[in-house]
């Protein structure tokens, strides 16, 4: 199985760990009858599906996943918002409430950034529930990705200006286009939590970015924990 899918122009969600199965919450759920079951049964199915749709969340706790993410800095921001039972970080750590992110304070790789290109554009919504609405006409489209590409480039060009004339890499961040510029960071949650994300983030409403990144999430966790991940999104739609 391909456990990393690319997302957008230039970003990624790569699995990197992963830690029990669908007979985890199982298992978990069963411990104070002290029975543990080896292979998944129609009785587990059933108690999965018990489980999600009773709301009895802690047997989904015990099974993490671990994510490397490659995003524009604004999906970014909209993911560390996950805050209960999620982990964001830079490499490994233990902690279960804190973050970080690839932040440019010391240079460690060249910036990159999202450029939609001449179709991804679109339109103001006519609700203003919703981010976006249909995509704008291509015509425009390609001089608003022609003028994204030159911002990007003047701004590259005056951070490495800054850079070369002695300036510390903290402050000559602030010539970068932030919100598209790539920022890599890992995500380690456990499967409730996932869950919870991607009950929000596969929605109409949230940003298309962010949902295509959702999408990829979904993919690459089904894989590994088919029937709760499915429990818990179906729980979801029901409510
Ligand atoms: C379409 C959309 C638009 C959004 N727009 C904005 C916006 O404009 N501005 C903005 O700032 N945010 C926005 N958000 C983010 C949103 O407000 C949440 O911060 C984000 O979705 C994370 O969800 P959460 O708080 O449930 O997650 P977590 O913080 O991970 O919490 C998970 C769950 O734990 C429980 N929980 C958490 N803390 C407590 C507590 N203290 N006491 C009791 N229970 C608790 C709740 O049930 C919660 O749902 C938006 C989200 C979506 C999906």
């Amino acid at each position: 199985m391909n456990d990393k899918i690319n997302v957008l122009d230039n970003g990624y969600v790569r699995l990197v760990d992963v830690m029990g199965t669908d007979l985890t919450p199982v298992n978990a759920a069963r411990v104070s009858y002290a029975k543990e079951s080896q292979e998944l049964t129609e009785r587990d199915v059933r108690l999965i599906k018990f489980l999600a749709r009773e709301g009895h969340t802690s047997p989904f706790r015990h099974a993490i996943a671990q994510f490397e993410i490659y995003a524009p800095l604004m999906v970014a921001r909209q993911w560390w918002k996950y805050i209960v039972g999620s982990a964001h970080q830079e490499g490994t750590g233990d902690s279960l409430d804190a973050w970080n992110e690839s932040s440019r304070r010391y240079i460690t790789e060249e910036p990159v950034f999202y450029v939609p290109a001449a179709g991804e554009w679109r339109s103001a919504p006519e609700n203003s529930k919703q981010g976006s609405g249909e995509p704008i006409d291509t015509h425009f489209g390609r001089r608003a990705t022609e003028a994204l590409e030159l911002h990007v480039k003047e701004g590259l060009a005056a951070y490495t200006y800054a850079i070369e004339n002695g300036v510390c890499a903290e402050q000559a961040r602030l010539f970068l286009p932030a919100y598209g510029m790539y920022v890599r960071w890992y995500w380690t949650a456990s499967l409730q939590s996932i869950a919870h994300f991607l009950a929000q983030r596969l929605e109409h409403d949230a940003q298309a970015e962010i949902q295509a990144y959702a999408k990829t999430v979904l993919t690459l966790i089904e894989a590994r924990f088919p029937v709760s991940i499915g429990e818990l999104l179906t729980k979801k739609e029901d409510a």
